[in-house]
């Protein structure tokens, strides 16, 4: 069913957003059929698991993290990963550049905000982001890009409160975008929609959508 499930999402994307095939607790075979199926952007969103999947996978798979990053993981992924969606705190972000250093790369982030109602969502508030931004040591980061920003809207069935933080995002994206990196080509990227609310992103200006169950079926557990 995966190759379908990958079809009919594909048919429903615009071709300019990218579609990343969210792979978490899912077999490696599962990965595989997707990937036979022409897929090549997965995302992970725990360090060690992802890191097994790349080691076996084949190699131009490009990995997103799109998880809580703990710092003592970080090493894990660094080698390889291609986007981490979800920087969350500085001293995160400072803990990837370091990390970058040690392997010579230039490690893409999204800034994650907090603009969902529930608590329990991890993310930045614009003024924690600007603080960040505006920072000295921010500005020595060499082996960090931030591209963009990503967000979760709450688990509801009210469209119209999911459309509002989606457009939430869209701001916080355009405030940063001129204020920091107007000349910035790279800072592009705005990551939200996740299966049950995809569309609804896009059509407020999502860049990459998220999107796992609609893909790969339930998952029994969600770590
Ligand atoms: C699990 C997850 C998704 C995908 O969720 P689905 O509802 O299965 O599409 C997207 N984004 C993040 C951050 C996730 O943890």
């Amino acid at each position: 069913m995966i190759r379908e499930n990958l079809e009919t999402v594909r048919k429903s994307i615009p071709s300019e957003v990218l579609l990343v095939a969210v792979s978490k607790t899912k077999p490696v075979a599962d990965l595989q059929e997707a990937y036979d199926a022409g897929q090549r952007v997965f995302g992970e969103n725990h360090a060690l698991e992802m890191r097994d999947k790349h080691e076996v996978l084949p190699k131009d798979i490009d990995w997103h993290f799109i998880g809580h990053l703990q710092t003592n993981k970080i090493k894990y992924i660094i080698p390889f990963v291609r986007l981490i969606h979800s920087i969350d705190t500085f001293n995160l972000l400072q803990a990837v550049n370091k990390e970058a250093v040690k392997h010579d790369r230039t490690v893409d982030c999204l800034l994650q905000f907090h603009v969902a109602e529930e608590e329990t969502k991890f993310g930045l508030s614009l003024e924690e982001a600007e603080e960040i931004l505006g920072s000295d040591t921010f500005k020595e980061l060499r082996n960090v890009r931030i591209c963009g920003v990503m967000g979760m809207a709450t688990n509801t069935d009210d469209q119209t409160q999911i459309r509002k933080e989606f457009h939430h995002l869209k701001e916080i994206f355009d405030t940063i975008k001129t204020k920091y990196f107007t000349d910035c080509e790279y800072f592009k990227e705005i990551s939200m929609g996740m299966s049950h609310d995809y569309q609804l992103a896009i059509g407020e200006g999502s860049t990459m959508v998220r999107v796992g169950s609609k893909i790969f079926g339930a998952r029994n557990y969600d770590i």
